[in-house]
C-alpha cells in the first residue's frame, strides 16, 4: 500500500516535472521551487532529493549530445580562424589574444569574443584600433535565415577604465567612506573608482573574472545612474565565484559594509529594491529581465548550499527578499534581522549597522540569520 502510494506520488511528480520544464522551460532551480511547492511531504514517508527529479529522459539526452557534437564542430570552425577558445564559457564574453595583431604594442587580450552554444554561432571582434579584426560564424543557416539573426547580435561596448573616465579616489570621497566606516583597503580591493572631472561622482565598478563590465554611479546627493548597453551582474561577482555561502544585499555601499565585518562573499544586486512583490507566478528566463543578473551569474549562485539575503529592512527591501528567494529556492535561503534602533525602529540595512553600531554588531546580526522560510511562515 505505502508502495503503491509512493509510485503514484513519484509519477505525480514526474509529471509536475515535465510539466514545469515545458512550461517554463526552466533551470533546476525554479524547477526545484516549484517542484517543492506540490512535494507531498505531509504523507510523511516519501523523502525524494530534488536531483532525483532532474535525471534528464532518454529524448532529452540525445538532444544533449547532438548539442555536444555541434559545439565540438563549431569549436573546430572557429580554431580554423586561429582563435583558441579553450578558455572560453558559452554564453558569456571572454577576451581571448587577437591571432591577428597579438594585442599590439600593449599585448593585451584584445579579442572580444562570444559563443552559443545554444544558438550554434560565434561572433569576435579586436578592440586594438590599429586591427579591429572582426568575425562570425553564423547561426545555423540550414535552420533559419542567418541575416536576421545577424542584426540582432550586438556586441557590447569595451569598457576600460580610460574608456569611462575613472581615477583613483581622491580625499573628498576617501573622507566620505571613512564616515561611512569603509576602509581605503576595501574600497581599493572593490577598485572603487571616481570619475574624473570637477564633480564628485563616485564609481562602482562590476567586474567579471577580473574585466571591467559595467559601471554604476552615484553622487553624494545620492542620484544613481549606469553605463549603457553593460551585461547585467551582481555587484561583486568574482568574490563569491567559488563560495559555498553567499551573502546578499541591495546597495554596493553595503556589499563594501560586509566586507568590513568579515565577509567578503558578498554580492550586491545591481538595481535596488522592486516597489512590490509580483503576486502572479515567475516569468520565463527570457522575459524575467529585472532579475536576468540572476542567470546572468547562474554558474556562481547554483553552487551555493547557503544564501544569506541581506536586503533592506523596509517593504521593497523586504519584496526584494522574496523575489530573489523565489528564484533562488527558498530552502538555501536564510534571512538576515537587523537590529532594534529602539522600541519601535530597526536599523535598515548593513552600513546603517555599521556605522552605529559597528563592526561586531554587523557580523553578529549575519551570522544570526535565520532560515528563510521560517521567518516567513503564512
Ligand atoms: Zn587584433
Amino acid at each position: 500500500m505505502a508502495f503503491e502510494a509512493f509510485e503514484s506520488s513519484l509519477k505525480t511528480l514526474e509529471m509536475l516535472n515535465g510539466l514545469a520544464s515545458t512550461l517554463f522551460r526552466a533551470r533546476p532551480v525554479i524547477l526545484y521551487t516549484f517542484i517543492s511547492r506540490f512535494s507531498p511531504n505531509s504523507h510523511g514517508f516519501l523523502t525524494i532529493t530534488p536531483t532525483r527529479l532532474f535525471t534528464p529522459a532518454a529524448s532529452l539526452r540525445r538532444d544533449e549530445n547532438k548539442e555536444v557534437d555541434d559545439y565540438a564542430e563549431l569549436k573546430e570552425k572557429v580554431e580554423n580562424f586561429g582563435i583558441c577558445c579553450n578558455s572560453v564559457t558559452p554564453e558569456e564574453y571572454t577576451r581571448l589574444m587577437c591571432p591577428k595583431c597579438k594585442g599590439g604594442r600593449s599585448m593585451e587580450k584584445s579579442l572580444s569574443f562570444h559563443m552559443s552554444s545554444k544558438r550554434n554561432s560565434a561572433l569576435w571582434r579586436c578592440f586594438n584600433i590599429d586591427c579591429g579584426w572582426a568575425g562570425q560564424i553564423p547561426h545555423n543557416s540550414a535552420a533559419s535565415d542567418g541575416v536576421h539573426q545577424r542584426g540582432r547580435i550586438n556586441f557590447p561596448r569595451i569598457l576600460t577604465e580610460e574608456s569611462l573616465n575613472l581615477e583613483p579616489l581622491g580625499d573628498m570621497l576617501a573622507a566620505y567612506f571613512s564616515k561611512r566606516m569603509i576602509s581605503m583597503n576595501t574600497l581599493k580591493r572593490n577598485h572603487v573608482m571616481q570619475m574624473a572631472g570637477d564633480q564628485i561622482i563616485i564609481a562602482f565598478t562590476y567586474r567579471r573574472n577580473g574585466m571591467l563590465i559595467g559601471c554604476k554611479y552615484r553622487t553624494l546627493e545620492k542620484r544613481f545612474w549606469q553605463e549603457k548597453g553593460a551585461d547585467k551582474v551582481l555587484y561583486g561577482l568574482d568574490d563569491v565565484r567559488e563560495a559555498d555561502e553567499i551573502i546578499i544585499v541591495e546597495g554596493e555601499i553595503d556589499k563594501l559594509s560586509v566586507e568590513e565585518a568579515g565577509f567578503p562573499n558578498c554580492v550586491s544586486v545591481p538595481n535596488g529594491a522592486p516597489q512590490g512583490i509580483a503576486s502572479k507566478e515567475l516569468l520565463p528566463l527570457e522575459e524575467d529581465t529585472r532579475f536576468s543578473y540572476l542567470w546572468n551569474c547562474n554558474e556562481c549562485l547554483e553552487k551555493a548550499s547557503r544564501i544569506v539575503l541581506a536586503t533592506d529592512g523596509d517593504l521593497p527591501g523586504q519584496a526584494l527578499a522574496e523575489e530573489l528567494a523565489r528564484r533562488l529556492g527558498k530552502e538555501r535561503c536564510w534571512q538576515v534581522c537587523w537590529p532594534k534602533k529602539n522600541e519601535l525602529s530597526s536599523y535598515k540595512d548593513a552600513n546603517e549597522v555599521l556605522v552605529n553600531l559597528g563592526r561586531e554588531a554587523l557580523k553578529e546580526a549575519i551570522e544570526c540569520a535565520v532560515p528563510y522560510e521560517m521567518q516567513n511562515l503564512n
